[in-house]
């Protein structure tokens, strides 16, 4: 997969060099690349905001170097990422979607955010995807882009070692995960449920099976609610 980031702030991206996705990195697995915005700007001052039309606090990002700076990584087969608290709530479908995707150009806001004609220009000739990591506001789409990075890169083939864990973790199928557990058994008089040390394939998976669908109820009703009831047998209905 090839990635291109646009930030004022490309330091902020540091972090995209450890551990298992600077490991695709190096493998080749992502291609990935940070742009400094600023390279596409032609004043003394790099100049990337002004004043909003119509008044109003902060500055907006001017449509200029956005337009450049998209002209010059796009090609015929991207699709431009937009991490914004107007956007649609990021979700691991989302990630599904993105991962299989051949090329993401993420565009980070900043201040107030970017002139909305950057984003409308941008629509008419590719794919466009506004994402909220959730419903606050942060400084900037930098950390947001480092979140989807990490929430993709691990759906790529190859990169985690075993694959299994993305069909038994939260949200993979609409629930959340069971309780997780390792050695000691037991640990300032706490012990690991009996029944995981138990060795008995069976007994083990109904456990978990049941505190995924407890946890969910129990934590977020949301996804509980939304939850197939065709997807439940009848020890999940007796759970
Ligand atoms: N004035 C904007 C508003 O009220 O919707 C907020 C701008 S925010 C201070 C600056 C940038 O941070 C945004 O352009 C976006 O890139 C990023 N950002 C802030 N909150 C976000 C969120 N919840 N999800 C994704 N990106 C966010």
């Amino acid at each position: 997969m090839k990635v291109d980031i646009i930030s004022i702030f490309p330091d902020y991206f540091a972090p995209l060099d450890l551990s298992l996705i600077g490991k695709a990195r190096t493998t080749g697995t992502l291609d990935l690349s940070v742009h400094d915005l600023r390279t596409w700007t032609y004043d003394v001052h790099r100049t990337v905001d002004d004043s909003p039309y119509g008044g109003g606090p902060g500055m907006v990002m001017r449509p200029e170097p956005w337009g450049e700076a998209l002209d010059a990584v796009v090609t015929p087969g991207s699709t431009l990422v937009i991490p914004s608290p107007v956007g649609k709530p990021f979700t691991q479908a989302d990630a599904y979607e993105l991962a299989a995707l051949p090329h993401l150009v993420f565009a980070c806001g900043r201040y107030e955010g970017i002139d909305q004609r950057v984003i409308d220009d941008a629509a008419a000739r590719m794919p466009v995807r506004e994402v909220s990591l959730g419903d606050y506001v942060l400084f900037g789409g930098e950390v947001a882009v480092i979140v989807i990075m990490e929430a993709i890169t691990r759906l790529l083939p190859g990169v985690l070692g075993n694959a299994d864990s993305l069909t038994e973790e939260s949200h993979a199928a609409g629930l959340l995960e069971a309780p997780v557990y390792t050695k000691p058994a037991s640990w300032r008089d706490r012990d690991v449920p009996e029944v995981l040390r138990s060795g008995d394939h069976g007994r083990i998976a109904r456990w978990r099976r049941t505190e995924s669908l407890l946890r969910t109820a129990a934590r977020r009703p949301d996804l509980f609610a939304a939850y197939p009831p065709e997807n439940l047998d009848k020890k999940d209905r007796k759970a």
